[in-house]
């Protein structure tokens, strides 16, 4: 979608957004894949507000990106514009355990400031991609652990009252890849809770964390993480794996060899071949177990 309404491009700089026309989500995303809109890069919190008031206004619709490594877009012309926050200078300031990381900050890099601090907890999450933000959103977890544990406070902008607001961490629930946020909820920044640790006790756990994703994820290829969520007591990579999916393909997405629950991007895959093929494994997979997977990679279908 482009942004021709000469009101908007009129009150972009006043409101400190930046317009990237014709951006490429295919660039933007782990995947590789999705089509071209215009992306509006906001440079400040205090003017969400009027920047979706008048996006509302003028009938824009739009969808919220982060470091987009959890994202399949669709092809072609998008029908939406997006928007993206730009990361402040400096975007994680600590003070004794707390950790205030604005929503942009990479989340490997705040991960590893934190532990050259001494601050840690947060070993699983080296190796994810994305921002703090994503993180938030999804409650990114691994190996035991998931942000969500640590947050004490979220900075966001409601979209159900239309103004930027505060929640204390006991406000919000993190569940396994869900949180209480209201879809159209925008994240701008969180205040982390973390133990002390020496830094060499925590880069012992993040060797053994990277050590753990080399040996079974596919990490130099496309891909979104895991396609699916787990089942309650279940792995649906095992089940994949059962099913002897590994390898399988439509153009070239692919079920990944090294783990059947990452799909990926093997060349040039659309999104219609991703979807053909997350779905025939969704199928053969309730064909067999009985069992309905749910996405854990958030689908932008136009
Ligand atoms: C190789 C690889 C390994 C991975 N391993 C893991 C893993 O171990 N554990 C795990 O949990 N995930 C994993 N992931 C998935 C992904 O990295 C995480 O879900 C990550 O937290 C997504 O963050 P992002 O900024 O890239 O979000 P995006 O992909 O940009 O967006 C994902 C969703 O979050 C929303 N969103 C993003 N930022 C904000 C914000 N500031 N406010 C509101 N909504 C927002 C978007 O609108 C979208 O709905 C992996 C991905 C890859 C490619």
């Amino acid at each position: 979608m482009r942004i021709e309404d000469p009101k908007i491009v009129a009150a972009l700089p006043d409101l400190g957004v930046q317009l990237k026309p014709g951006t490429s989500l295919a660039e933007l995303t782990s995947l590789g894949i999705g089509g071209t809109t215009d992306l509006l890069q906001i440079n400040k919190h205090e003017a969400i507000p009027d920047l979706l008031n008048l996006l509302d206004a003028q009938g824009v619709p739009h969808k919220f990106l982060g470091g987009g490594s959890n994202l399949l877009v669709s092809d072609g012309e998008l029908p939406w514009v997006v928007l993206q926050l730009a990361s402040p200078t400096p975007d994680i300031v600590l003070e004794g355990n707390f950790a205030q990381v604005d929503a942009a900050a990479d989340l490997g890099r705040t991960v590893t400031f934190c532990a050259k601090n001494d601050l840690g907890g947060m070993e699983g999450l080296i190796g994810v991609p994305g921002t703090i933000g994503g993180a938030l959103r999804m409650n990114a977890g691994a190996y035991g652990m998931q942000i969500g544990s640590y947050v004490r406070q979220v900075k966001l902008y409601r979209a159900a009252a239309r103004k930027l607001e505060t929640l204390e961490g006991d406000q919000i629930s993190f569940e396994y890849r869900h949180t209480s946020f209201a879809p159209d909820d925008m994240m701008l920044a969180v205040k982390l809770e973390l133990p002390s640790k020496p830094y060499r006790e925590i880069l012992k756990g993040i060797r053994i964390c990277n050590e753990k994703r080399r040996a079974s994820q596919p990490l130099g290829q496309k891909s979104a993480g895991c396609i699916f969520k787990n089942p309650p007591g279940a792995s649906a990579g095992r089940m994949i794996d059962e099913l002897g999916l590994k390898g399988l393909s439509v153009g070239d997405a692919r079920v990944s060899d090294r783990h059947a629950n990452f799909f990926v991007n093997a060349g040039k895959a659309s999104a219609k071949d991703m979807l053909a093929l997350i779905a025939d494994v969704r199928e053969r997979v309730e064909k067999s177990f009985g069992v309905i997977l749910e996405h854990e990679v958030v689908v932008w279908n136009a």
